[in-house]
């Protein structure tokens, strides 16, 4: 009940139906966890920008709504920033059953790439589970954009960060559209280890989006970034509605 309560309450405070828009759809956002990644910056970072692009955010902290079979259904895209966090099995399920039916899910950093440690099938979902970042936040370090082909990424140049650099465990089979080098300086063995920055694959019908950049907000102030992060989230919010080519791109020879 203390849920319920909180919920609706933060449900009047942000849905605001999008008035006059063209009607791209229904999207939550849950948002908790580790407080070192500032949920509620984010919150109010996005919340905000998706109801500019005209879509009808549900705001939750907390994860109750994955369980809540007939909400999900009626959910185009769930976007989380949920860091270190435990979820039930029921919630594992609806979230993971609303994704595989097609429902899309972005994210960031360890807001997607590292929200339950010990739910091995939303790893499997996500394509990715952070394991170090060498050195912790401060570290300058280049993204480069490896797929210039692809609407994420297309026309964008390579670019700067100073934060964490996420060391990643990644599905080897996903869409992967930029990535970042490790010069050695912090845990030396990992020098010249290529990890993934930015991907996307399918799980069942629905489009995963994930970038592991963003352990600050002020990440963001940096436009490339913003713009991988906000082209990712409306593509992924589209996998109802518009078909997704196979999107397995191994990185290792068959045979
Ligand atoms: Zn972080």
């Amino acid at each position: 009940m203390m849920f319920r309560t909180a919920f609706l309450i933060v449900c009047l405070v942000f849905a605001l139906p999008a008035s006059g828009a063209e009607d791209p759809g229904r999207v939550l956002f849950t948002y908790g966890g580790w407080e070192g990644h500032e949920p509620e910056s984010y919150r109010d970072l996005l919340v905000p920008w998706l109801q500019g692009e005209g879509f009808e955010v549900i705001v939750a902290d907390s994860l109750e709504p994955y369980a809540d079979a007939e909400l999900m259904q009626s959910i185009d895209l769930v976007v989380q920033i949920w860091t270190m966090g435990t979820i039930t099995g029921d919630q594992l399920n609806g979230l993971l059953t609303a994704v595989e039916n097609g429902m899309g899910i972005a994210g960031w950093h360890g807001g997607l790439g590292d929200s339950f440690r010990l739910a091995q099938r939303y790893e499997y979902m996500i394509g990715g589970q952070w394991v170090e970042h060498p050195g912790n936040d401060g570290i300058p370090y280049r993204v480069n954009i490896t797929d210039h082909e692809d609407p994420i990424t297309r026309g964008l140049a390579d670019f700067d960060v100073v934060s964490e650099q996420y060391y990643m465990h990644v599905d080897p089979n996903n869409k992967v559209l930029a990535t970042t080098t490790f010069n050695g300086d912090h845990d030396y063995w990992v020098r010249d280890a290529v990890i993934p920055v930015v991907w996307k694959r399918k799980f069942g019908e629905g489009r995963v989006f994930y970038t592991s950049l963003g352990h600050k907000p002020h990440v963001y102030e940096i436009p490339e970034a913003l713009t991988i992060l906000q082209r990712g989230i409306l593509w992924a919010s589209r996998s109802k509605y518009e078909e997704t080519p196979n999107l397995i791109s191994p990185l290792y020879p068959s045979r």
